[in-house]
C-alpha cells in the first residue's frame, strides 16, 4: 500500500511537464511580457484622452484626489482593453480581514433588447462594489442587520488581468469598507498610514530647507516557501487541513548538511519558479532574485522593491501565483511559518524605506547635510521601534508564526535594531561626546566622519539573526511570517514612524524658528533622545540563549505567544496613536484584534481536531495491525518450536506504545472537546495552554511510533518521502 504511495509520487517527480515559456533567443521576451496584463500607465496613455490620463497620474503619482466624473471614460477604456485580453468577467478585487484576496466575479455581458448580447461596464461599476460581505470577519465592525460592505476603486494601483487556460478575468484592485466607512481591509489603513507619514515627513523636510514631493513609504519583501509534491500532499490531512505536518520523525537527513542553501536549483522547482515569474512579469510584479532556502525543499524570491501599496497588492499576487502554479507541475506550496518540525519554518523579510521620488531617506546620502537629514529620519525610526517594540510583535503574531518567534523555536520574540558597529559607534559618540562646535573642522557633527555613506552602506557586517536590521539603505523586518500579508506590518511602520517624526518635528521648529541651526538644534536633540532608545540596538546574535538573559535585563519584552502579543493591538497607548493619525479608529483596531484572535483559535482547533483524527483513525489502527502481525507471528514461531523473545520484545514495545497513544488522545479529546469559554480572549489562552500541549503530546507518541512500524504500514509519507523527493 505505502510503497505504492511512494512510487505514485516519486512517479509523478519523474512525469512532470515543461509548460512552453522558455523561448531561447528571444531577446525582447522581458520588455515585452513585463506588465502587459496590467492596465498600467502604458495602457492608460494610448487608451484614454489625454486630460483624463494627466488627472490620473496625478491621482497615482502625486495622492490628489480622483474626479469621479472620468470614471465612465476610465472604464470604457479598461473594459476594452480587459476584452482585448481576452476577459469575459470582472472583479473587485479585495484584501479581507482574512489576510487573504478576495473576489466575486461578474461579466461584462448586457443583453440588448433585440435578445443580442453586448458588453457593458460603466463608471458606476469601476469605482463600487457591493460584494455581500456578511461572510467576511468583521470584528464586530458590521452588524449581521447591515451587512452591506462596499468595495471601491483604488487607482493607485493597476488593474490586472488574472488568467489561465481556464478563465480570463480583470481584476480591479479595491478598498472594502462597511456602510459607515470603516475599514473591513488591510488596503485603507495602509493608505492612511502612507499618508500620515507623507504629511509629517514633508514638514520635518521643511527644518533642513527642502520642499519636498509626494513622500512614499517602500517595500521589498523577499518570500520563503516550500515546495512539496503534490502526491505527498494529498495523502496528509494536516497538510490539507492546516498546511503544516501535525506528525513527522526526524529524518536520519536534515538540513544538516548545508548542502541546500544557494545550491543549484532543481530543474523541476526551477521550471515552477520560472512559471510563476513569467506570470508575475505579466502583472507588472518586478520579480528579481530566486535561490535556494535553507531548509531542503525550500526556496525564496522577491521582486524589486515598490511603493507600500502596490508591493502590498503585488505581494498578495505572489502568493497566490506561487500557490496555483505550483500545483501546475505537481507541487503544492506551502507558505505556512513552520511546515515541517526541526527543519527552518519560513518567513518573510519586508525591506522597508520611505523617501521622495528621488531622495530615499534611509541612505546615509553623500554629503554631510544628506548625512544630517539621514541621522534624524533613522534615529526617528529607532526610537519608534523601542517605543512600539509591542505594536510590532502584535502585527506579525499568529498561531504559524508563533513557531518562529514563540519560545520553542529561535529567533525570539524580542524586537531589537541590528545598526552594523559602524553606525553603532556614531550614535554612541552622539550620545557622548557632547556638542559639536569644539570639533567643527573634523567634519560632520564633529565624529570625524565627513560622509556616512561608504561606512555602514558597504559594510561587511551582515546579521541575519536581528528582527529589524539596517541594510544599507533601508531596514529589513524579518519577524514577518511566511503567509502573512506584509500590510499590516507596513501600516504599522509607517504609523509608528510618523509619529517620532511628528514629534521630533514639533520639538525642533521652535527652536530653529528661534534662530538655531537645524545642525545644533537636530544635535542637542539627539543626545538628548539617544538614551531613551538605545537599549533596543543589538548587534550580537539573537538566537543566542544568552540574549534572552540580556534583553531581559535591558527591559526589552518579550510576548512568547501570540496569545499574548496580540492584545497590544488596542492598547490604550496604540488607540491614541492610530487615532491621532487617523489610520485606525479604535472600533477598527478593535475589529483587527478580534479577527487576529479569532483565527488563532480557528487554526489551533483545526490542528487538534485533525492530529486526533489522523492518530485515532490512521496511526492507531497501524499499529494495531502491527502488534496483530507480531502476536501471530508469535504463535506461529511458538508451534514450530522457534525462538520467541525477539518477537515478544516487539510485541511488548508495540502495545506500550498502543497504550502511550491511546492514553495521550484521550486527553487530547477531552481538550478538543473543551473550549474554553464563550469569549475568544479565553478560548486562545485554553489553545495554548491546553490544546497546544495535548496534540504536542499525541505527536510524541506517533513519531516514535513511526520509528517501529513497518515502512508498509505507516499511513501516510514521512519526512524522508516528502524533504527529498523533488
Ligand atoms: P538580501 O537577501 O541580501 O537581503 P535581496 O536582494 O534578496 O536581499 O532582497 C532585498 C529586497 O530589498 C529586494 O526586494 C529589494 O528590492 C529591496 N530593497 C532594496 N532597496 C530598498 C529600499 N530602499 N527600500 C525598500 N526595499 C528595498
Ligand atoms: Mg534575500
Amino acid at each position: 500500500m505505502s510503497t505504492q504511495r511512494r512510487f505514485d509520487s516519486v512517479s509523478a517527480a519523474k512525469t512532470w511537464s515543461r509548460r512552453q515559456e522558455s523561448r531561447s533567443g528571444d531577446r525582447d521576451l522581458l520588455p515585452r511580457v513585463f506588465g502587459e496584463d496590467t492596465f498600467g500607465l502604458r495602457e492608460m496613455r494610448a487608451r484614454l484622452p489625454d486630460n483624463v490620463y494627466k488627472q490620473l497620474v496625478r491621482t497615482i503619482e502625486h495622492g490628489e484626489e480622483l474626479d469621479p466624473g472620468i470614471a465612465d471614460t476610465v472604464a470604457a477604456a479598461m473594459k476594452d482593453w480587459a476584452l482585448s485580453r481576452g476577459a469575459t468577467h470582472y472583479t473587485h478585487w479585495f484584501q479581507p480581514l482574512t489576510g487573504a484576496t478576495a473576489e466575486k466575479h461578474d461579466s461584462f455581458l448586457k443583453v440588448g433588447r433585440d435578445g443580442r448580447a453586448i458588453t457593458d461596464f460603466g463608471g458606476d461599476e469601476l469605482v463600487q462594489g457591493e460584494p455581500d460581505a456578511s461572510s467576511f470577519p468583521s470584528g464586530g465592525l458590521r452588524a449581521t442587520f447591515e451587512a452591506r460592505g462596499y468595495t471601491a476603486w483604488d487607482p493607485t494601483s493597476p488593474a490586472f488581468i488574472m488568467g489561465g487556460e481556464s478563465a480570463t478575468y480583470l481584476c480591479i484592485p479595491t478598498a472594502f469598507s462597511s456602510w459607515a466607512g470603516e475599514s473591513l481591509d488591510a488596503k485603507i489603513p495602509l493608505l492612511r498610514s502612507i499618508d500620515a507619514l507623507d504629511r509629517v515627513t514633508r514638514r520635518a523636510l521643511k527644518l533642513f530647507g527642502i520642499d519636498a514631493g509626494r513622500v512614499t513609504a517602500n517595500l521589498g519583501p523577499e518570500q520563503e516557501f516550500f515546495l512539496l509534491d503534490r502526491e505527498f500532499y494529498y495523502r496528509r490531512p494536516d497538510l490539507m487541513t492546516s498546511g503544516r505536518t501535525l506528525f513527522g520523525a526526524k529524518p536520519p537527513r536534515g538540513q544538516e548538511l548545508d548542502d541546500h542553501y544557494f545550491g543549484q536549483i532543481h530543474e523541476r522547482v526551477l521550471a515552477c519558479v520560472q512559471s510563476v515569474e513569467m506570470d508575475l512579469y505579466r502583472l507588472g510584479v518586478p520579480m528579481k532574485t530566486r535561490h535556494n532556502e535553507v531548509a531542503p525543499g525550500q526556496y525564496e524570491m522577491a521582486p524589486v522593491y515598490e511603493n507600500a501599496n502596490v508591493a502590498s497588492d503585488h505581494q498578495q499576487l505572489m502568493m497566490r501565483i506561487l500557490e496555483r502554479n505550483a500545483r501546475q507541475y505537481g507541487f503544492v506550496c506551502l507558505l505556512h511559518e513552520k511546515p515541517f518540525r526541526g527543519i527552518n519554518g519560513s518567513g518573510k523579510h519586508v525591506n522597508w524605506s520611505f523617501g521622495t521620488s528621488d531622495r530615499n531617506l534611509m541612505d546615509p546620502g553623500d554629503t554631510p547635510h544628506d548625512n544630517l537629514i539621514f541621522l534624524f529620519f533613522c534615529t526617528a525610526v529607532m526610537s519608534a521601534v523601542e517605543k512600539h517594540q509591542d505594536l510590532l510583535l502584535a502585527c506579525v503574531s499568529s498561531a504559524g508564526n508563533d513557531h518562529r518567534l514563540g519560545a520553542n523555536e529561535a529567533p525570539p520574540s524580542i524586537i531589537s535594531i541590528f545598526l552594523g558597529s559602524q553606525l553603532e559607534d556614531i550614535f554612541n559618540q552622539l550620545e557622548e561626546s557632547g556638542r559639536a562646535q569644539e570639533r567643527e573642522h573634523e567634519g560632520l557633527l564633529g565624529l570625524g566622519v565627513n560622509v556616512l555613506p561608504d561606512l555602514p552602506r558597504h559594510s561587511g557586517d551582515r546579521n541575519r539573526t536581528s528582527p529589524f536590521a539596517f541594510t544599507g539603505n533601508k531596514f529589513e523586518f524579518r519577524a514577518v511570517g511566511s503567509s502573512a500579508s506584509i500590510s499590516l506590518p507596513a501600516t504599522v511602520l509607517n504609523t509608528i514612524v510618523a509619529e517620532a517624526i511628528d514629534d521630533w518635528t514639533e520639538l525642533l521648529e521652535p527652536i530653529v524658528e528661534a534662530g538655531t541651526s537645524i545642525e545644533d538644534a537636530l544635535w542637542t536633540l539627539l543626545s538628548n533622545e539617544i538614551p531613551s532608545f538605545k537599549r533596543i540596538i543589538f548587534n550580537g546574535d539573537n538566537y543566542a540563549p544568552e540574549w534572552v538573559e540580556e534583553a531581559a535585563r535591558r527591559g526589552l519584552l518579550n510576548t512568547g505567544s501570540a496569545v499574548d502579543a496580540l492584545p497590544a493591538l488596542a492598547a490604550h497607548k496604540n488607540e491614541v496613536l492610530f487615532d491621532k493619525f487617523g489610520v485606525f479608529s479604535p472600533r477598527e483596531l478593535d475589529a483587527r484584534l478580534e479577527v487576529l484572535t479569532e483565527q488563532y483559535f480557528i487554526k489551533i482547533n483545526i490542528e487538534g481536531e485533525t492530529a486526533a483524527h489522523m492518530a485515532r483513525c490512521m496511526i492507531l489502527p497501524a499499529a494495531v495491525t502491527y502488534l496483530n502481525q507480531l502476536t501471530s507471528a508469535r504463535a506461529g514461531a511458538a508451534d514450530a518450536g522457534a525462538s520467541t523473545a525477539g518477537l515478544d520484545s516487539n510485541a511488548a514495545r508495540v502495545a506500550g506504545l498502543i497504550d502511550e497513544l491511546t492514553a495521550a488522545l484521550d486527553e487530547l479529546d477531552a481538550q478538543n472537546e473543551e473550549l474554553g469559554g464563550d469569549e475568544v480572549s479565553s478560548k486562545v489562552i485554553h489553545m495554548r495552554d491546553n490544546v497546544i500541549p495535548a496534540t504536542n503530546a499525541v505527536r510524541d507518541v506517533a513519531d516514535r511510533m513511526e520509528k517501529v512500524i513497518p515502512d508498509d504500514l505507516w499511513p501516510f509519507p514521512t519526512y524522508r518521502d516528502m524533504l527529498f523527493v523533488k
